[in-house]
């Protein structure tokens, strides 16, 4: 448990406990400098077929396992994590490219949620209670779970997984993205001497190996966290098996600005989760809708305060960086693609955004976008990268459901002093996470997911955990027809 992992040595997929080395290797690349990072193992369809049996014989065991058995190892887990978190902080940094800082918090967050899912039992329910019959709706594991994991938060949304899996008697294989598949692959040498052989394994592989995974005849669940064109790909390919699945996808949030609000309180805070890991977080601000009245003092205090806090570079060699490279060449493309729209569509800047074509790495500079046509690629799109449209409102029911217009639910907020109308407003917003006077706070015990496209099912609290169960009416009548 006190062990220590290398950051810079991946001897082999992590096969019910063992390393198992693989003939082909690829490396991923450290976005902020272009820089090749580490050689990791490349899995076959043969190595995915194995760890599946392994995952099957161990299920018969795990899913006996008391809850207090498997809640004991879950914390031994998070103990092992916290105990290497300085070199993974550093390594995720490396490989996802988001700032020391961020990386600290995803560690700090991934720690906390393994504990607080320790302490989730999702217990029996007694429908009905007679002197004939009782009857309980039960909750069974499903069995051999495989979860497919983004590269924007590797850890927490891998972890996000891993713990709802097995405390609830699931076995669990999870696929890192191939872009950052380092901590994750480092989060499965330190359970090999934690679990029981075959409960939790990590596969590194190529774009087919997601794909295996679906539609794997001996997988019977897959946890999806990724875009919306890819989780169709998914629920097509789970479709063939009926296996079940869980798909946490893109999100286009809107953030509705009141009139009424402390101008200076609220626009460092909506600001920062617009740009935040440089827009590359499922659930950010990423239509803000500003009430006319303060429209133009708001755009220019975001443009000000953007200019001033929001700074882009390097965040593992310099302090106080919001804005890391965007995490890859693919990413960057489309992001610089939206860039190139600015001019093409004769969007108006409020802070015209740049990108450094002049640095190795792929970083580029917040932009902000003044009232868009609403039917514009940057209101419609998800960019993933740090550029937000502002857009003016000035009635209720018409800005609610210009916010609802999207195909996309993830998140939305409100931002007023008027909780009331704030709450009523946030009530009728169409997505899985709303908040008033926030946005994009997440905890261990709440659901989250998307509505419309942007998921199917929730993650997280007793609703996300459910989801790795099937649920059993179990009929006991108290006869015995002696
Ligand atoms: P992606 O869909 O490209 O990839 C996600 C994962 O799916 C990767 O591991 C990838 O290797 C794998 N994959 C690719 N093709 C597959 C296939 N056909 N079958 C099975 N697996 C396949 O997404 P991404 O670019 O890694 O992540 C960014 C997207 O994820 C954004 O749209 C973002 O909003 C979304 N996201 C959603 C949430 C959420 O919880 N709702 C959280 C983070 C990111």
């Amino acid at each position: 448990m006190g062990s220590k992992v290398d950051a810079k040595t991946y001897p082999g997929n992590i096969i019910n406990n063992q390393f198992v080395p693989t003939a082909k290797t690829r490396h991923s690349i450290d976005p902020a400098t272009d820089e090749p990072l580490y050689e990791v193992p490349v899995a076959t369809k043969e190595d995915l077929d194995a760890a599946v049996k392994h995952a099957r014989t161990a299920f018969k065991t795990w899913s006996q396992t008391p809850f207090e058995e498997r809640a004991k190892l879950l914390l031994a887990f998070a103990d092992a994590i916290e105990a290497n978190r300085e070199d993974l902080e550093r390594l995720q940094t490396m490989e996802q490219g988001k700032p020391l800082q961020l990386a600290q918090l995803e560690f700090t967050m991934t720690v906390q949620w393994l504990r607080a899912f320790a302490t989730m039992q999702i217990k029996d329910e007694v429908l009905e209670d007679t002197e004939e019959r009782t009857i309980y709706q039960t909750y069974t594991p499903i069995g051999v779970c495989g979860g497919i994991v983004p590269w924007n938060w590797p850890v927490l949304l891998g972890v996000g997984k891993i713990g709802p899996a097995l405390i609830t008697g699931n076995v669990f294989i999870m696929k890192p993205s191939p872009f950052t598949p380092y901590c994750d692959l480092k989060l499965g040498e330190l359970g090999m001497s934690i679990f029981p052989p075959g409960v939790f394994q990590v596969l590194s592989g190529n774009d087919d190996l997601g794909p295996w995974m679906t539609s794997h005849p001996d997988i019977d669940m897959i946890s999806f966290t990724g875009s919306i064109a890819t989780g169709k790909r998914v629920a097509a390919s789970c479709a063939n098996t009926l296996k079940r699945y869980v798909l946490e996808l893109g999100g286009n949030d809107a953030a509705i600005v009141c009139e009424d609000v402390d101008m200076d309180k609220c626009l460092p805070k909506i600001t920062t989760l617009a740009f935040l890991n440089s827009g590359q977080i499922c659930m950010l601000a990423k239509r803000i809708y500003v009430h006319e009245a303060i429209y133009e003092r708001f755009r220019d205090a975001m443009v000000a305060f953007t200019r001033e806090n929001i700074k882009t570079g390097n965040g593992l060699v310099e302090k106080d960086v919001v804005v890391g490279p965007v995490q890859n060449k693919m990413q960057f493309e489309l992001v610089k693609d939206m860039y190139a729209q600015i001019e093409q569509q004769g969007w108006k800047c409020a802070l015209e955004g740049r990108v450094r074509h002049e640095e190795k790495g792929y970083f580029i500079e917040p932009a902000i976008i003044d009232n868009p046509p609403e039917d514009s690629r940057i209101v419609v799109e998800e960019p993933f990268g740090p550029i937000v449209p502002l857009l003016k409102w000035s009635d209720d029911d018409n800005v609610l459901e210009r916010a609802n217009a999207l195909r996309t639910g993830l998140g939305a907020s409100v931002w007023s002093k008027d909780l009331e109308r704030a709450e009523r407003m946030a009530r009728r917003l169409s997505a899985g996470s709303v908040w008033v006077n926030s946005h994009f706070d997440v905890a261990p015990h709440v659901p989250f997911g998307g509505h419309k496209e942007s998921g199917i099912g929730m993650e997280w609290g007793v609703e996300g955990l459910k989801q790795y169960c099937l649920t059993k009416s179990l009929w006991v009548w108290k006869r015995t027809f002696d």
